[in-house]
């Protein structure tokens, strides 16, 4: 965020000629950024049918189209559909962490190519794309949001437009790290709000981003704000997603 991409460009091709392009799953040269090698590319894990048609957690034997989880079942999520590229194994989480700690650019188109195939149908109906956001404490240790890069990313892949201020941290939450699925919606819970004016969503269709759907605690207070600002319906798009609750390690 905050970057011209014009003088971006510049300076990524700058470092193209100083730095050849590594894989994005290894320290191996590759042809072109966002690049990587044939063998480790077979191991990424991309999610597919059958999946339930609320939440996007695989089934793991054929079911209709529309069948739901039990969770979804149980309560429906406040999100329309929540989809995402990748399974959250140890490959998904290089790539995670690499955008995330280490702001790595070079992947961003690869993964708006596979996001925007895994979420096609919200993005078709989509009027906005938005960003999870970080509180602003947040963005000025770490300097950017890589939700945003990754909404961006989508945006131009989608040609869809970008809201890239349209929700707001209100405090910033306590790390979800090692808390269990009712503790991470406790935690999150208000600490979203819109930005004003509220009336950019009203009867709108958004596609949230993130990186990584874990228990769906972040996405749902999320869509919560946009509802309550009489968004039309609201999808939740990330990179990669937590099958197993014993998967999560962020
Ligand atoms: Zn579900």
């Amino acid at each position: 965020m905050g970057t011209h991409p014009g003088r971006r460009s510049i300076l990524a091709r700058a470092a193209d000629i100083v730095w050849p392009p590594r894989s994005l799953l290894s320290d191996r040269i590759v042809d072109r950024p966002g690049a990587i090698e044939a063998p480790l590319w077979a191991e990424l894990r991309f999610l597919a049918r059958p999946l339930c048609a609320a939440c996007g957690f695989p089934f793991e034997t054929a079911a209709e189209d529309g069948a739901l989880c039990g969770a979804c079942t149980a309560e429906a999520p406040g999100f329309a559909t929540a989809r995402a590229a990748l399974v959250y194994d140890d490959h998904a989480r290089k790539l995670v962490l690499d955008l995330k700690r280490g702001g790595r650019r070079d992947g961003l188109k690869v993964f708006a190519g596979w996001m925007a195939r895994a979420g096609a149908e919200a993005l078709t109906e989509a009027d906005l794309i938005a960003p999870t956001p970080l509180h602003w404490t947040r963005l000025l240790e770490r300097r950017f949001n890589q939700s945003a890069w990754l909404a961006e990313a989508i945006s131009r892949a989608s040609g869809k437009p970008l809201a890239v201020d349209l929700l707001t941290r209100r405090r910033r939450r306590k790390s979800q790290e090692g808390l269990t699925a009712s503790q991470r919606r406790r935690n999150v819970e208000g600490v979203f709000a819109m930005n004003p004016p509220a009336g950019r969503v009203a009867g709108r269709i958004v596609v949230l981003i993130d990186d990584v759907f874990t228990t769906g605690a972040t996405a749902e207070a999320c869509a919560k704000a946009l509802l309550r600002a009489k968004a039309a319906k609201v999808h939740v798009l990330t990179l990669a997603r937590v099958v197993r609750p014993v998967d999560v390690s962020i």
